[in-house]
């Protein structure tokens, strides 16, 4: 592709969201991937099972990934339950309550890059390189540069970093970014259970680790155990049956036997948050801006809100005749917005459900009786899945 409206650098979920979104406004993008394609293309089972809110099932939908993805595989979330240390006290969130017929869904994550990929490349004005590394970012008031190893330089008006929450185009860009490490490990495996799920999510913040099971198609579920950091490999080495065990043990036999059906990955937990979502001819989407805790299922879910607000700042920008650098300001106002109070108050919360000390057991045991006890809480929690109220 000569001249390019636009480099995304990372095609992720986030980067080929993008590039499908500004493709259907007319604007040019050519994808920049270090991995090799069949890594893009065919993406192998990674063990992360992605709940998607209803604002999210949308977009997917106007992008055309939503109708790619494997129908059978879309598992919907009815409700979710959230227990705390041994208490048999129970938070439930419940989207009938609300009115919905779930609160969410969820989808395999090398499902949701799969279909990601094919909406993007069969969107007229997107090339996707794949192997390519970049070594320089440049920026002057006319083009952004981007400097590849092979020794190539490409321009544009733009450029997008969505490489990851360990973003390379972010330092090269000079934005920093709060990075907050929990010092906690997530292993996920797909297990077997005896007794149907009924659509519902458990999630269990025990002392010495949590446990969440998440609904999957059929009668299988995500096991989603964190730790620290220095018991992951116990836990990762263990034999099927013990791990098995493990879950059954902690679930309090709630699906009955429990048997391993996939391979566990394990997962550093990392938040990031940029200092800043653009600057000149420069912005951050999806984990590059905002990497969060899986606790509260919300990184992809975010990724998708920036590139629905991005494409939309650019589109407006472009029919008003507005400078590029109002666009990117004003996506960066309004992801920061969106983003920044649940990020806070995700990291508020793993804080004190990963606390084991008296004090904290306390507390959290305070907490939970009061969201209990409050139902316009649950209330504002469920719609913030199922976008009811929304403007
Ligand atoms: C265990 C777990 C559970 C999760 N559950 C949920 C959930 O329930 N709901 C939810 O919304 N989110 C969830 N997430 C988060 C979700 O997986 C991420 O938010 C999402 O994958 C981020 O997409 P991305 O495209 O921004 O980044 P990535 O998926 O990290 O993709 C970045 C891409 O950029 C490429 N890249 C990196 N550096 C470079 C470079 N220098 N040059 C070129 N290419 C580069 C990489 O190869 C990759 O292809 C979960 C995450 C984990 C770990």
């Amino acid at each position: 592709m000569t001249h390019p409206d636009l480099l995304i650098v990372g095609a992720g979920p986030a980067g080929l969201a993008l590039a499908t979104a500004l493709a259907r406004q007319g604007t040019r993008s050519l994808l920049l991937e270090q991995q090799p394609l069949a890594a893009i293309e065919h993406p192998e089972e990674d063990g992360r099972d992605i709940a998607l809110t209803h604002r999210s099932r949308g977009i997917l939908e106007s992008l055309g990934i939503w109708q790619r993805l494997p129908q059978q595989e879309i598992a919907p979330l009815v409700e979710a339950r959230v227990s705390n240390g041994g208490s048999p006290l129970v938070l439930p969130f419940d989207a009938r309550g609300d009115g919905h017929e779930a609160l969410g869904w969820l989808v395999p994550n090398h499902r949701l890059r799969e279909a990601a990929h094919a909406a993007a490349i069969d969107s007229a004005g997107v090339e996707l390189r794949t192997g390519v590394r970049v070594t320089a970012l440049e920026r002057d008031a006319n083009q952004a540069t981007l400097r590849l190893e092979a020794g190539a330089a490409l321009h544009a008006p733009l450029v997008v970093a969505a490489d990851s929450r360990h973003s390379t185009l972010r330092r090269m860009a000079g934005i920093g970014a709060q990075m907050h490490d929990f010092g906690r490990t997530a292993i996920v495996c797909r297990v077997g259970h005896e007794r149907a799920h009924e659509g519902v999510a458990l999630e269990c913040f025990r002392y010495g680790n949590t446990l969440a099971l998440l609904p999957m198609a059929g009668q299988v579920s995500s096991a989603v155990v964190t730790l620290d950091s220095d018991r992951a490999s116990e836990w990762l080495a263990l034999a099927d049956t013990e791990f098995a065990a493990r879950i059954e043990r902690q679930s309090e036999g709630r699906l009955g036997a429990i048997t391993v059906a996939g391979r566990r990955h394990s997962y550093p937990l990392v938040g990031v948050y940029a200092h800043r979502f653009a600057s000149d001819r420069f912005a951050l989407v999806g984990d590059a801006a905002v990497g969060m805790h899986p606790v509260t299922a919300h990184g992809y879910n975010f990724g998708l809100y920036g590139v629905e607000t991005l494409a939309r700042e650019l589109a407006a920008a472009r029919s008003a005749a507005r400078p590029l650098a109002a666009a990117l300001q004003a996506y960066a106002s309004e992801h920061r917005r969106a983003t920044l109070p649940i990020y806070l108050g995700t990291n508020a919360i793993v804080t004190l459900f990963t606390d084991d000390r008296a004090p904290a057991r306390l507390l959290r045991g305070a907490v939970l009786r009061v969201a209990r006890r409050l139902p316009p809480l649950r209330t504002l929690i469920t719609r913030q899945l199922t976008g009811a109220g929304r403007a």
